[in-house]
């Protein structure tokens, strides 16, 4: 899939947990994983996308 490269997505929790892919559906999953089991709370699907970014490569 062309364009698909540049389009990493990052989400960083408050506690400085960060999870960076170019998979939306992954970040997703793995942001709602960490916020159960560290902070033993549920993120939904929405919450997750709403703190997704593009993530910024080291120039
Ligand atoms: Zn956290």
């Amino acid at each position: 899939m062309p364009g698909e490269m540049m389009g990493a997505k990052m989400v960083q929790c408050d506690c400085g947990f960060m999870v960076q892919s170019h998979n939306e559906n992954e970040i997703v999953k793995m942001a709602q994983m960490h916020v159960k089991d560290t902070h033993k709370s549920d993120l939904s699907m929405r919450d997750a996308r709403a703190m997704m970014k593009p993530a910024m490569m080291m120039r």
